[in-house]
């Protein structure tokens, strides 16, 4: 999508710390860490968030959060424990429209989230 910061990274022309990818997923560092490991997995293709998956985007969202498991046991987190978050819309926090899903961990992490 045009203007879309995350599908500049998906195509590799935003720069970004690539930890994990495939045709479909990839994930890297985030810019302005909350955690000692603050890691963003996308799917390459736009979908702005949850609530615009469509019926048939099942198989792809599944392979985001496996993704996500692979960055925790790469970032060595998954003994410790750690969260996936994904923000949807304004009052949840989403402040970039490209579903992400972040695995945030490597520190005690407080909930209910503020
Ligand atoms: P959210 O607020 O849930 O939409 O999360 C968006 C996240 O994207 C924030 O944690 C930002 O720090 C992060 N972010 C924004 N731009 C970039 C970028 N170019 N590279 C890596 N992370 C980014």
């Amino acid at each position: 999508m045009a203007g879309c910061i995350f599908c500049g990274i998906a195509r590799g022309e935003v720069p970004a710390k690539v930890v994990l990818e495939n045709d479909d997923v990839i994930a890297f560092h985030d810019l302005d860490p909350k955690a000692p490991t603050h890691v963003l997995v996308i799917p390459r293709r736009h979908i702005a968030s949850i609530d615009e998956m469509a019926d048939g985007d099942e198989a792809l969202i599944g392979r985001v959060f496996a993704m996500a498991r692979d960055v925790a046991r790469d970032q060595g987190v998954q003994e410790g424990g750690y969260r996936l978050v994904t923000n949807i819309g304004r009052n949840a926090g989403q402040s970039v429209d490209h579903l992400h899903v972040h695995v945030l961990g490597g520190r005690r992490l407080t909930w209910p989230p503020g």
